[in-house]
């Protein structure tokens, strides 16, 4: 008898054969570690509070079981499925998901976002609708005007809920869950699940919900490498991030920049220095959000300068290298952050620039992150000031064997 514990495929989930199929033309076999802690309890009609990053197979952990139970009891009285995301981008991701996964189900999605226009959205709410994504703005604009009934609701997702409370959303949520049967299913999907989100949000789910938290296990994907090189000033910052661009092969980057000003500015520097590179930020059309994520995805642009919020969602899965051109001020994004690379099983790397007086902000993000990471510095290119104390930097060599 073998001691050995086998590994569990999809097969082994009590998925339904449509949906069995449609993850084998993805390639998928494997569930991920959240998947496979998950899918089982959502079957079970059982609520779910999950800790799960982005770039983790999160949102195939709520679609396949959702999917499931729609193939099993469809009401036609819908929509019987509610998803709530913090952001378009996130939203636009799970409602492709659930078209991809579901490819042979005969569903109706309606993705019920700001910064499209009205008329659509109209439309898709008038007619028979299974499963809703939205945003909570828009889904609350629709629901005052009593375009949507979500009497029919069995099953509501809070996805990235900690994000939801960081950009202030989470009392529309809590508003929206209230339109919602008492009796539905609730599933929680959140980097973190910390005191502060819980408080929030526990009255939504039923008292015997399941925690599955595997933050500890997941919060620094061994594959992304993480790099933080301390700058001087903006001239330095600039002449490390070319350095990079020139030195490493970058097949798509995310350099995240504090605003939404420095992103377009350094976006200029970085086309006028000869690089395929494009802003992303909250101040442009949706339709141009839309278009330049879509040109990363082709290759038309290989450098992507985001703020945030913009980012948020982005599921492309080679991007092989993230910046924090500047630190992110929540120390949770900077998870989110790096989860856009390392995706899908590739390796990625996360290069972050701080400054001497970034010293408490590196320090908060080492301890969400529970793990400190590497200061290195390259030839040449090293910080005038003395680095902090007990952090001597490594040095890095290229060409040569190792740190000095
Ligand atoms: P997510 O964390 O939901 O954003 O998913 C990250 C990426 O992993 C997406 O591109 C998914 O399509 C992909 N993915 C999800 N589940 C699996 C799986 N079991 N095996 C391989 N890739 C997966």
């Amino acid at each position: 008898m073998s001691t050995a514990r086998s590994t569990i495929h999809f097969s082994d989930l009590n998925l339904n054969a449509d949906i069995l199929a449609g993850l084998d033309r993805c390639g998928y076999k494997i569930p991920t570690p959240i998947q496979t802690a998950s899918i089982p309890v959502i079957l079970a009609g059982k609520d779910i509070a999950a800790s799960a990053q982005t770039g983790t197979g999160k949102t195939a952990s709520f679609v396949l079981p959702i999917l499931n139970r729609l193939a099993l009891k469809k009401t036609g009285r819908g929509p019987n499925v509610l998803i709530l995301s913090p952001t378009r981008e996130l939203a636009n991701q799970i409602t492709a998901a659930i078209e991809k996964y579901g490819r042979h189900m005969n569903l109706a999605v309606a993705s019920i976002t700001g910064g499209v226009p009205y008329p659509k959205q109209i439309q898709q709410l008038s007619r028979r609708v299974d499963i809703v994504v939205a945003t909570p703005g828009r889904l609350m604009d629709h629901m005052e005007r009593k375009r949507l009934d979500l009497s029919n609701v069995d099953v509501l997702i809070l996805d990235e809920a900690d994000r939801m409370l960081d950009m202030g959303f989470i009392d529309d949520a809590r508003h929206i869950a209230k339109a919602t049967p008492a009796t539905r299913q609730t599933l929680l999907f959140s980097a973190t699940l910390d005191k502060s989100l819980m408080r929030r949000v526990e009255d939504l789910l039923q008292k015997d919900y399941v925690r599955v938290d595997l933050s500890e296990a997941i919060m620094a994907p061994a594959r992304i490498s993480q790099e933080l090189y301390l700058t001087d000033n903006a001239g330095h910052k600039m002449r490390l991030l070319m350095h990079f661009l020139q030195n490493q092969s970058i097949a798509r980057a995310i350099i995240f920049s504090a605003t939404k000003r420095q992103a377009d500015e350094l976006a200029d520097e970085l086309c006028s220095q000869g690089l395929a590179a494009s802003s992303l930020h909250g101040d442009m059309k949706q339709n141009m959000r839309t278009r330049t994520v879509e040109q990363l995805r082709r290759g038309r642009i290989q450098l992507l300068v985001a703020t945030d919020v913009a980012a948020r969602g982005i599921d492309i899965s080679d991007i092989s290298h993230v910046f924090n051109y500047d630190l992110p001020r929540v120390p949770e994004d900077y998870i989110h952050r790096i989860g856009r690379t390392g995706r899908a099983g590739r390796e990625g790397t996360a290069i972050s620039f701080a400054s001497r007086r970034d010293t408490a902000q590196i320090r908060n993000i080492e301890r969400v992150m529970k793990q400190p990471i590497a200061r290195k510095s390259i030839e040449g290119l090293e910080p005038s000031s003395r680095p902090e104390s007990g952090n001597a930097p490594q040095r890095k060599r290229f060409g040569g064997g190792g740190g000095g």
